[in-house]
């Protein structure tokens, strides 16, 4: 892809908005039991950014961010608690960019599902065709 597109992303409560230069390096589903505590849901779905290509452009004093003892910082709303960006954001050198967390038409799909060791009872993992890693891509 040589398209460069900007994408605008926002939390549910419009306090943080942020811009991210695509194109995204890959998306990814992931399943981790973290990735559902945070989400609410069945998990994450993230586009790769390089951490230098995300700009918070509005908010910047709600944006927290969550070291769990295991796996990378996630970052979120402090007032509404959306999730926004995993993956070690500010320090990594690649973020997780919650494709939730989107405002600008995004079409691409995951093509991985990573952690399906945690896939819950709740949880129907979808036949997308995409390829599925016990934890993630090595
Ligand atoms: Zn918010
Ligand atoms: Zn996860």
């Amino acid at each position: 892809m040589t398209d460069v597109t900007v994408l605008q992303g926002s939390c549910l409560c419009g306090g943080v908005r942020f811009e991210v230069t695509g194109p995204f390096e890959r998306v990814v589903q992931c399943h981790c039991s973290n990735c559902k505590k945070i989400s609410g849901g069945a998990g994450t779905v993230s586009g790769r950014a390089q951490t230098d290509a995300i700009r918070v452009v509005a908010g910047e004093e709600l944006v927290r961010t969550f070291q769990p003892a295991e796996g990378t910082a996630k970052t979120f709303c402090a007032e509404c608690g959306s999730n926004l960006f995993g993956g070690g954001w500010p320090a990594s050198e690649h973020t997780s960019v919650r494709l939730s967390a989107l405002d600008s038409p995004f079409t691409d799909k995951p093509t991985a599902h990573f952690y399906v060791r945690s896939v819950a009872p709740w949880e129907t993992l979808p036949d997308d065709g995409a390829e599925r890693f016990d934890v993630h891509r090595t």
